[in-house]
């Protein structure tokens, strides 16, 4: 059913807002939804504030074959000007309990919430992770991580609605093919995630600290466990410097946080890059880290190192890069999806020919292709 009129996902979309209680919006902007704050309309909106309503609109629109994008705080896309050729489900579903060590969080609830009220009730694993914008439900998606901790370390198990079958089930981590910036429900369409559950520690502890910056920050030595309240405020002031914590009022941070993730260059290829770097740079150190497949370069400091500053390509630009993080491009007022596009080619292009490294988004596209 790709390629469906608008008018014909309206009226479908409204049959199955009044069947389970879900709210319709028509010709809602993207640009309003999503924290790039581009992209042009969603013809028919669905938000669903309870999961047995998202679980029942999902269905009905899979068992009719219409094309859908679940959405949940818009904080991973960049959706094309032309705007959704689908019908957008908004995960609302908001409930945070906690039961002795265990949090468990509904899918539309807002992640720093969740994160905030654990802390607040005392307990410690999930404050690295402050900051981080958007919902509960896409932290499984891409394993969100910061300040060295991934979800992928503290989930329990998620809650999934299976789109083949319609079945729903809960799936334990193992089954969610987690790695970095992924898993097997990104980019798939496979499920939605209806709830999450996290394993936090009941003694107020943080984490283990395995980010140098972090550490050095509260004054700490790597793997050190500190008051996670304490934890929580650093990561935030830490976060804020970068343009990493969403603020309407600065620019910088109408972002999708890193637009390019951490390349992985495989062993073959290492020497060849690495020659193409010091030709560039000299000898100065190469950020680099073990990984699966091969060795991680940093993508900030390639993209640095190519040539591209913080700001580029300067004041008056739609799209630039932030003025305080190399990582993300950001929408200084006016920009619409065509100019952060132009933006990520041009410095795709700009690494690709320095060091022969080609650099993938990290957003979820719709519509439209870097
Ligand atoms: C300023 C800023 C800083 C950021 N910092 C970080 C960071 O430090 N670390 C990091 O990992 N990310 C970071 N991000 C990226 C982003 O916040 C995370 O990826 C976040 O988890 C996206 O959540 P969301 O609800 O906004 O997802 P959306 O943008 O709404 O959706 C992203 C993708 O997930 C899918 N999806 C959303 N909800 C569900 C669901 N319930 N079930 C199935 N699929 C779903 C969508 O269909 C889409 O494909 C940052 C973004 C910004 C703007």
């Amino acid at each position: 059913m790709f390629g469906t009129l608008p008018c014909e996902l309206v009226r479908v979309a409204k049959d199955v807002a009044a069947e389970y209680g879900a709210e319709l919006d028509v010709d809602a902007p993207m640009s309003r939804l999503t924290t790039l704050r581009v992209g042009g309309p969603a013809h028919a909106m669905l938000t669903c504030r309870s999961t047995d309503t998202l679980v029942s609109v999902v269905r009905a629109l899979d068992a009719a074959d219409v094309p859908l994008l679940i959405l949940g705080g818009g904080s991973n896309l960049l959706v094309d000007d032309a705007g959704v050729d689908a019908v957008v489900v908004r995960v609302a579903n908001d409930t945070i309990r906690f039961d002795g060590s265990v949090v468990a969080a509904e899918a539309g609830a807002v992640w720093d919430e969740v994160v905030a009220r654990s802390v607040a009730a005392g307990l410690g694993g999930l404050e690295c992770l402050s900051g981080i914008p958007g919902s509960a439900g896409a932290t499984p998606v891409q394993n969100v991580g910061a300040y060295g901790v991934e979800v992928s370390s503290l989930l329990r198990r998620v809650q999934l609605l299976d789109r083949a079958s319609g079945e729903v089930r809960w799936a334990l981590p193992d089954e969610l093919g987690l790695g970095y910036r992924t898993s097997t429900l990104k980019h798939t369409d496979t499920a939605v995630v209806l709830a999450v559950e996290f394993d936090a520690t009941e003694d107020g502890l943080s984490a283990p600290l395995r980010y140098r910056e972090l550490a050095a920050a509260l004054g700490a030595e790597e793997g050190e466990r500190q008051p996670a309240a304490q934890v929580r405020e650093t990561v935030l002031r830490l976060r804020a410097g970068k343009g990493m914590v969403l603020d309407d009022t600065d620019h910088d941070t109408w972002s999708a946080g890193s637009f390019f993730t951490n390349p992985v260059v495989p062993d073959e290829r290492l020497p060849e890059v690495l020659a193409a770097i010091s030709a560039r740079v000299g000898d100065a150190p190469v950020p680099r880290f073990p990984a699966d497949g091969g060795t991680k370069l940093s993508a900030g400091w390639l993209i640095e190192r190519a040539g591209f500053e913080k700001g580029h390509p300067g004041p008056g630009s739609a799209a630039r890069l932030s003025t305080k993080h190399t990582l993300a491009l950001t929408n200084r007022g006016s920009a619409v999806a065509g100019d952060v596009l132009a933006l990520a080619r041009e410095v795709r292009a700009g690494v690709q020919d320095v060091f022969g490294v080609r650099l993938e988004p990290e957003p979820v596209t719709v519509g439209c292709a870097v």
